[in-house]
């Protein structure tokens, strides 16, 4: 089947890039819109997030410009009390679905074609196809096409790991911890980013002890404090913590001194205290490759990961012991 939609524009994604731009059509334009993505609804990754993500920042901050995401109110339990509530997985997969059901569509200016692949057309045409049937529909795009899928992530619940996994490791993607069967010993977590801090607290919330967690990391991320990036009646502690940074920023004399002086003053921290951090680069000779576990279904092992021996080297000096117990090993790309 082949036939043709003519469309001022061309939407690529309907991630919250791909909705963000579309809204903003419909509120300062008469453009019609066709929205295409290959996912079954709206709200690109967050369809595939891992069950006990959460926005980093306040839900006020996130969404499209026309549809508020959340009540304004603070959460009042959880680690979270006391600042702006910060949507989960399901309260972001509603939100966006009800923004495509309850205004793009009703508008009557926008189409939407999930499940869809989008192709550039060799010719410098457009065409999608159904993943479902194989139809295939030429797009004549009057203004302009709109790839967001040129900033799309990576996220490890649709993506293998991007390292060898030695045979007898269980390797799961971060998500996966919510739905394991049987008792596991020993969680080695793997990554830099928010991913795996957020699993690393889950498990800690969970009651696992700080002693059954291993955390491998390539590199220290520092993390921006909370308490100075609310809205609205906290906004005084947002401008302190902005006075904070331009005072360090004024005074310091190198990059590092930056960094050594904002952890003490509260504005950003590091998710290990200086004095602790170990996940230096280390020479290229230590890499382990997966035969440094071999025999053994207790450990977790991979060979290489790209640019990043730092990984490897903190697999040889921290993670490649014998535990006695199982180990779950929770594969995560460094984001
Ligand atoms: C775990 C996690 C937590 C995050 N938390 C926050 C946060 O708290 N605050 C914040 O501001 N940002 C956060 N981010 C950043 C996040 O990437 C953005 O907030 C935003 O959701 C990204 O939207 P996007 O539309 O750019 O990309 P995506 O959500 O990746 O959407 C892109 C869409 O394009 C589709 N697509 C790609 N290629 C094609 C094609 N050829 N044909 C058809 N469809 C295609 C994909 O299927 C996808 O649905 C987080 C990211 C992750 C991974």
């Amino acid at each position: 089947m082949s036939d043709v939609i003519e469309t001022d524009y061309l939407v690529v994604g309907a991630g919250a890039a791909g909705m963000a731009f579309t809204d903003s059509l419909l509120a300062h334009s008469d453009a019609s819109v066709t929205l295409v993505d290959r996912r079954h609804a709206p709200g690109g990754h967050w369809l595939d997030a891992y069950p006990f993500v959460r926005l980093h920042q306040p839900s006020t901050f996130y969404g499209v410009s026309s549809v508020p995401l959340a009540s304004d109110g603070l959460d009042r339990s959880g680690l979270n009390a006391g600042f702006h509530a910060l949507a989960g997985a399901d309260e972001l997969r509603a939100y966006f679905a009800q923004v495509m059901h309850q205004h793009f569509i009703p508008s009557g200016r926008v189409r939407y074609f999930p499940c869809s692949d989008y192709v550039a057309d060799p010719a410098g045409g457009h065409r999608f196809t159904s993943r479902l049937t194989g139809a295939s529909r030429e797009v004549r795009v009057r203004r302009k096409l709109v790839d967001t899928a040129y900033l799309e992530g990576q996220v490890p619940a649709i993506e293998p790991p991007p390292f060898e996994v030695a045979e007898g490791v269980r390797c799961v993607p971060a998500g996966d911890i919510t739905r394991l069967n049987g008792r596991t010993g020993r969680f080695v977590v793997i990554g830099a980013g928010k991913t795996a801090l957020d699993t690393c607290v889950w498990l800690l919330t969970q009651g696992v002890s700080p002693q059954a967690i291993r955390w491998i990391k390539p590199r220290e991320g520092w993390w921006l404090n909370r308490r100075f990036h609310q809205p609205h009646g906290l906004l005084p502690d947002l401008y302190a913590g902005v006075g904070l940074q331009l005072q360090v920023l004024a005074e310091a004399r190198s990059i590092d001194e930056v960094f050594a002086r904002l952890e003490p003053s509260g504005s950003s921290c590091a998710s290990t205290p200086r004095w602790r951090r170990r996940c230096a680069t280390p020479p290229s000779s230590a890499r382990p490759s997966s035969s440094c576990c071999a025999g053994s279904t207790t450990w977790c092992a991979w060979a290489g990961y790209g640019a990043s021996s730092a990984i490897a080297s903190c697999w040889t000096t921290a993670a490649c012991r014998p535990t006695g117990t199982r180990s779950t090993c929770i594969a995560r790309r460094a984001a």
